[in-house]
């Protein structure tokens, strides 16, 4: 059975929430401020488990959640149950803040670490407003007129992974060499041959090996169709911002289940280091081009841990339409949909293509005596 967490003041009674501004919590009734007790000798690196193994013993293991579940409020007495996808409660007549806490099993992997907010919700406001406003094809009537949906703090399940990448590639190498050719040109109605430096390509067969350290490859055990958003607020800086878990960090927040199977998760990490490995590979190759490149990668070594990260996730209105964005909770990232300016993109393109025409023209009455 699952239990639910509140964090009641102890000098008033009243709700406390997470401060990112003090990173302390805070009661916003009587302002006491209480400290969250850390492990002062916790390793980030101390909590990697190694994936094979811990996927052999328990193959369906999937992040931190709780499912949707019923209970009464202990401060008003209503019954209550907690949002679909989400483990974190308000009630919703007398405000009381719940979070769902899993109890630990086997197929369930408690998050070894959080990155707790340290943008507070007025700097995400404000480094919105900053960003909106920012760009080249923006309407100039978007600052005036943007409407703030909404925005809301929420913590994101994801998997970090560590590897050790082993890659053995193939390729051929094309060195560029010039021949002097003999080609026939039409000159005054004539047939005649001219000498040109006309560019071959040699190709020859080289292989080679290489070996890479992957730290902390970062993928969410959600699915969401913000997903593309939430990669371009990357990265997190999880060396430096990772606290042990404690569900104190969350009051006042969204928190989100984990949807994804750990091995899901794990599966489009691979395919993101093998990706990696192969762009290295390339760039391995010696000569002036390439063509034919066989990567074929091991990993070993592979570690995981789960851990939350934060997300300020909001949307703007503009002309009736809507537009999606996040901002990162550690580092202020903003990343979203802008509306485009038709006209401005159209007279700029129509400039670029009457400044081509003079050129063109230029060229001809200058270069056309020749
Ligand atoms: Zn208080
Ligand atoms: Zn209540």
């Amino acid at each position: 059975m699952d239990e639910k967490k509140v964090f009641p003041c102890k000098n008033c009674g009243g709700e406390l929430v997470f401060s990112p501004d003090i990173k302390k919590m805070v009661c916003p009734y009587c302002n006491s401020t209480f400290e969250i007790e850390n492990d002062k000798n916790f390793n980030p690196e101390e909590k990697e488990i190694d994936l094979l193994e811990f996927l052999e013993k328990s193959p369906d293991a999937k992040g931190y959640e709780i499912i949707l579940y019923q209970f009464e409020c202990k401060n008003c007495g209503a019954k209550i149950s907690s949002p679909e996808k989400r483990r974190d409660v308000n009630c919703p007549f007398c405000g009381t803040q719940y979070v769902g806490e899993a109890k630990e099993s086997e197929g369930l992997i408690k998050p070894a670490g959080i990155i707790p907010f340290e943008i507070a919700r007025k700097k995400a406001l404000s480094d919105f407003a900053d960003w909106v406003k920012r760009g080249w094809f923006r309407p100039n009537d978007l600052k005036k007129l943007y409407k703030l949906e909404q925005i809301q703090g929420i913590y994101l399940p994801f998997f970090t992974f560590d590897a050790k990448a082993k890659s053995y590639w193939s390729a051929l190498a094309g060195y560029y060499y010039n021949v002097e050719e003999s080609v026939p040109v039409i000159r005054n109605g004539k047939k005649i041959y001219e000498t040109r430096q006309v560019r071959k390509i040699r190709w020859e067969p080289v292989s080679g090996e290489r070996e890479d350290f992957f730290n902390d490859v970062l993928v969410p055990a959600i699915f969401s169709e913000r997903l593309t958003l939430l990669y371009n607020i990357f990265p997190y800086n999880i060396m430096v911002g990772l606290k042990p878990y404690d569900p104190n960090y969350l009051a006042g927040f969204g928190v989100f289940n984990s949807e994804m199977p750990l091995k899901e998760v794990y599966s489009i990490a691979k395919a993101q280091i093998e990706q990696e490995e192969i762009r290295r590979c390339s760039s391995d190759v010696p000569g002036d081009t390439q063509k034919d490149l066989r990567v074929k990668t091991n990993l070993t070594e592979q570690t995981f841990k789960h851990i939350l990260a934060p997300v300020w996730s909001g949307s703007f209105k503009y002309k009736n339409k809507t537009y999606p964005f996040l901002i990162n909770g550690q580092t202020g990232k903003v990343y979203g949909k802008k509306p485009y300016s038709f006209w401005k993109i159209f007279f700029t393109v129509a400039a670029l293509v009457i400044l081509a025409i003079i050129v063109l023209l230029l060229l001809s009455f200058f270069g056309g005596n020749n």
